[in-house]
């Protein structure tokens, strides 16, 4: 028993205590609740350490009265193991218990420290977003290069012969006048701001000859104020054919095949008669409300009609084809345009133009970054 030493060895241990009788209950259950309360209050690791050398160490009071017992007459020392034993057991649990807890603590913490906060503002710059009237346009234009057609352009600013004259309109058809068409200064200039994307079907015609199958996306100018539902700069899509022996039949064919692809499966269209000065016999385009498919009078769509406006089309008028020197005997072509921002507007239930004209990133964003 002399040999039994009760002190620690290091700093932070307690004064020295007498050696542990490992026979003497009330003083080996002592020893435990000392080794429990300095277990259970190690707030780090290295706490727990300096624990687990005072209390289950080589110079431990507990371990001391285990080597203690083999000095014990033979009758005490299986009285004495079991009572050091349970105390040692109790001890090495709670020091389990308390490193399982401080790692789990040590984790958090870490994890705490080192989280990224993935709101905090940046100084990165945002990207941008192309505008849905774009990426509808170039929808369409891949549509038509599909079935082969071409892609042409114009300019904005157009000879009066282009935007008028070479498509049969009359000295003195209303859309000359100068409330629906931006002249371009000075008077005697003869350029306007092209009010349609017409223009290009004549110079398609003189510029590549026939047979032509070209689809013209663009920018089109009128005096529209501003508002819901008109804007003064708006987009159109004109596709013009000419070839021999093309019927109305070829045109609905392919009006059917731009809605079928623009709106879905089982979506066609309707002709009205109509007048156009470039086409004859000239016709308005409806779809079919692709949301309601015609079967529901309340929707929202169409109204309840069952159909939607989309725009107007027609054969090319032997006129213009005489204007661009093609053979309106040997040759028929159709043409037909509609409005961008219209169909993205029924396409997408947009129903302010506004939101399309102020260029507000947020609004873009919503349709995708697809380039
Ligand atoms: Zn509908």
């Amino acid at each position: 028993m002399s040999s039994v030493n009760a002190s620690g060895d290091g700093p932070g241990t307690q004064t020295p205590t007498p050696p542990l009788d490992p026979l003497d209950q009330g003083a080996v259950q002592a020893a435990v609740a000392q080794a429990l309360d300095a277990i259970g209050h190690a707030a780090s690791v290295t706490d727990l350490q300096t624990a687990r050398r005072d209390f289950q160490g080589e110079q431990s009071p507990l371990t001391q009265a285990n080597h203690a017992i083999k000095l014990l007459p033979k009758d005490q020392r299986a009285a004495a193991g079991k009572l050091v034993g349970q105390a040692r057991g109790r001890v090495a649990q709670a020091l389990k218990q308390r490193e399982a807890e401080l790692q789990a603590e040590e984790a958090q913490r870490r994890l705490a420290t080192e989280t990224v906060d993935v709101t905090l503002p940046t100084a990165r710059l945002t990207e941008g977003a192309r505008h849905p009237l774009e990426l509808l346009q170039e929808r369409i234009a891949d549509i038509f290069t599909a079935l082969g057609w071409e892609v042409a352009e114009g300019p904005e600013v157009e000879a009066e012969w282009f935007d008028f004259d070479a498509l049969n309109f009359g000295p003195d058809h209303p859309a000359r006048q100068m409330q629906d068409t931006f002249f371009i200064d000075p008077p005697g200039s003869h350029l306007v701001l092209r009010t349609h994307t017409s223009p290009v079907q004549a110079r398609a015609l003189l510029s590549r000859g026939v047979p032509v199958y070209v689809v013209v996306p663009g920018k089109v100018f009128r005096k529209d104020e501003l508002d819901a539902t008109h804007t003064p700069v708006f987009h159109q899509v004109e596709g013009l054919a000419v070839d021999k022996g093309l019927t109305m039949a070829h045109l609905r064919g392919t009006l059917d095949h731009l809605a079928t692809t623009m709106f879905g499966e089982g979506v066609h269209t309707r002709l009205r008669p109509s007048y156009f000065p470039f086409t004859e016999p000239s016709a308005e385009v409806d779809v079919l409300c692709f949301v309601c498919k015609g079967h529901d009078p309340h929707c929202h769509t169409c109204g309840g009609s069952g159909w939607i406006e989309w725009g107007g089309c027609g054969m090319v008028h032997p006129n213009v084809l005489i204007a661009c020197g093609v053979d309106p005997l040997e040759y028929q072509g159709f043409a037909f345009g509609m409005g961008i921002e219209r169909t993205a507007m029924f396409r997408h239930g947009i129903t302010d133009m506004h939101d399309m004209v102020e260029g507000d990133l947020r609004f873009s964003r919503r349709y995708g970054m697809e380039i």
